[in-house]
């Protein structure tokens, strides 16, 4: 065999085997981070080409790859695809039998297996660690590694204890981390699980330019869904529900409302499930209706819409589920039906839950009502929550072709950005507006940190004098106690919401829910100027999906 150097390996087998003339993006700077054997941190969105960043160099390098990987479906298709390319790839799950999962083992053991995908259940069985310290490992690939936080949107326990089996194999084999959702809080929670504060960070653009946002006011969805796959025939889509149940209803209405649509969940039987997966990706099927279950590694390139028919459970899952549009470069519309209601759903979920998940839940809840409320851009407010900021408007989104009415804030900034750093930027939005407004009644701290004391207590009640109180129930089917109308308190949270998609201010990644100036909001507030707002959505019409059962 000729010796060639391991650059022009790659490049060969890029086009050998993969059928690409060029690496996209860094892909390229990422390979060759793995094959000089660094620690590899990847943050792409979907679609970006992040699997080729792990395949590649495994089918280069000698040894076999690890690929860690959550879901068995995704692992299945994952090998098959390899396979499909005349690579040896394989799977250790909990499908196998006993003789295939020693045919396996035998594979990888002689040096015949490039890619040997593995759960995270079956990595912590003993003999498979016994089993993985006698094999030529090139490296361990974590694929969906947001799954190790409990910020991110798919939390599985099991990811926590990959770092300590890594070391107990070979702790120098290197580690390249994938995900396509990282906020800044679970970035560093991936980092400090895998202990990979060495590693090397490639993160690109989280703006997906070809998906256009819009939020719904639920009020009729079941009419409003239909009025809008009307206009969509043919075309394929993912709508997304709650419950196996309103997933097996959407379904049928989609179905006797002449569109191909199929159901989706995990009750499924597996055949059926399986079946209805190869139907969506066989164009069989336009329309799969589905619980979150699906979409984790389906690489369907021309899915034109992804509608959210109810709320989803934190802004980070619906962008990961909304990703799934427009993999091909052409445009997708991501639509949400929101209503406060399924908000209350969502959160009573919790309630079995220990106290600190469930408000970590409910703080994921609110970024979505955040999201949904606010009129500024829906892209500038996606991309605010992965820490990148836009400087301009999109132009390509609900908020932007139909704006709220504009409003502009100066004084008001400053006194804002002031009041967090008067109650030393240890507290949230909200409790900065109740400080603002003296909102005393359903927040204890304030006196109890003698922030009634602060020069800024109460004095956000000069501004927005004009603003008629507009009566806004948060969710007709709220219970009484529940409801709430929109008082300048709100106003406050909306005008610091804002500054926060801006830039100004900023989560602290530490303790969720805080805020801190920014290093442009100090800037600001020693040279402030006038910045446009844009007026929350008025969302008291949007009845949710009880009415709807
Ligand atoms: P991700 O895992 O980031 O969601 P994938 O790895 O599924 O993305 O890749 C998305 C699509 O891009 C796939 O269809 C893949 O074949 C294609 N792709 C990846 N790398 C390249 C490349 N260098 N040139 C052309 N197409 C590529
Ligand atoms: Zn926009």
């Amino acid at each position: 065999m000729s010796v060639t150097p391991i650059e022009d390996k790659l490049k060969q087998n890029l086009k050998d085997i993969f059928g690409f003339d060029k690496f996209r993006g860094e892909q390229d700077k990422i390979i060759h981070s793995i094959v000089k054997g660094d620690n590899t941190f990847v943050i792409m969105p979907t679609g970006a080409g992040k699997s080729l960043c792990y395949q590649l160099p495994a089918i280069t390098l000698e040894g076999t790859a690890v690929v860690i990987s959550p879901l068995i479906a995704l692992m299945k298709n994952q090998v098959d695809q390899m396979k499909g390319f005349g690579i040896n790839a394989r799977f250790l799950n909990s499908t196998l039998n006993k003789s295939e999962m020693n045919k396996v083992k035998k594979d990888v053991l002689e040096g015949e297996c490039k890619l040997l995908y593995i759960a995270p259940e079956s990595l912590t069985k003993e003999d498979n660690l016994i089993f993985l310290k006698s094999a030529k490992l090139s490296f361990v690939a974590v694929d969906e590694a947001h799954c190790i936080s409990e910020w991110g949107h798919d939390f599985r326990p099991e990811y926590r204890k990959i770092r300590s089996i890594i070391e107990s194999i070979d702790e120098k084999l290197p580690i390249i981390a994938l995900t396509a959702t990282a906020t800044p809080k679970v970035q560093l929670d991936i980092k400090k699980n895998l202990n990979m504060d060495d590693s090397k960070l490639f993160k690109t653009s989280f703006n997906r330019a070809n998906l256009y946002y819009e939020v719904r006011p639920k009020k009729n969805p079941k009419k409003q869904l239909l009025q809008f796959i009307s206009g969509l025939k043919g075309k394929s889509g993912i709508v997304y529900c709650l419950s196996r149940k309103k997933v097996e209803e959407i379904a049928n209405l989609l179905s006797v409302n002449g569109v191909k649509a199929l159901p989706y969940h995990a009750g499924l039987d597996p055949d059926v499930r399986m079946n209805n997966q190869d139907a969506f990706l066989n164009e069989e099927c336009d329309v799969v209706v589905a619980t979150i279950a699906f979409g984790m590694g389906i690489d369907k390139p021309d899915v034109r819409f992804v509608v959210h028919y109810d709320a989803p459970k934190s802004l980070e899952g619906y962008y990961q589920e909304t990703g799934r549009a427009g993999r091909d470069g052409l445009d997708g519309t991501c639509l949400m039906f929101y209503a406060y209601d399924d908000v209350l759903k969502l959160e009573k979920f919790n309630k079995d839950k220990t106290v600190t998940e469930r408000e970590n839940a409910k703080a994921l809840l609110m970024e979505i009502v955040a999201y949904s409320t606010l009129g500024v851009c829906r892209r500038r407010q996606l991309l605010s929550y992965f820490g990148e900021y836009m400087n301009d408007d999109c132009g390509f989104c609900d908020n932007c072709k139909k704006p709220t009415k504009k409003f502009q804030v100066e004084e008001e900034a400053v006194l804002g950005m002031k009041a967090i750093l008067a109650t030393d930027q240890r507290f949230s939005i909200q409790h900065v507006a109740d400080v603002l407004t003296g909102n005393t009644e359903n927040n204890d701290y304030i006196q109890s940190h003698g922030h009634d004391k602060l020069p800024e207590y109460g004095k956000g009640l000069e501004y927005f004098k004009s603003e008629e109180v507009v009566y806004k129930p948060k969710g007709k089917n709220a219970d009484k106690d529940e409801q709430e109308e929109y008082t300048v308190t709100d106003k406050w949270v909306s005008v610091l919401r804002q500054l926060l998609v801006f830039g100004y201010i900023e989560k602290d990644i530490e303790n969720y829910g805080v805020v801190k100036v920014t290093e442009k909001g100090h800037k600001y507030l020693a040279d402030p100027y006038q910045i446009e707002m844009h007026d929350d959505h008025d969302l008291s019409e949007a009845e949710g999906s009880r009415d709807d059962e």
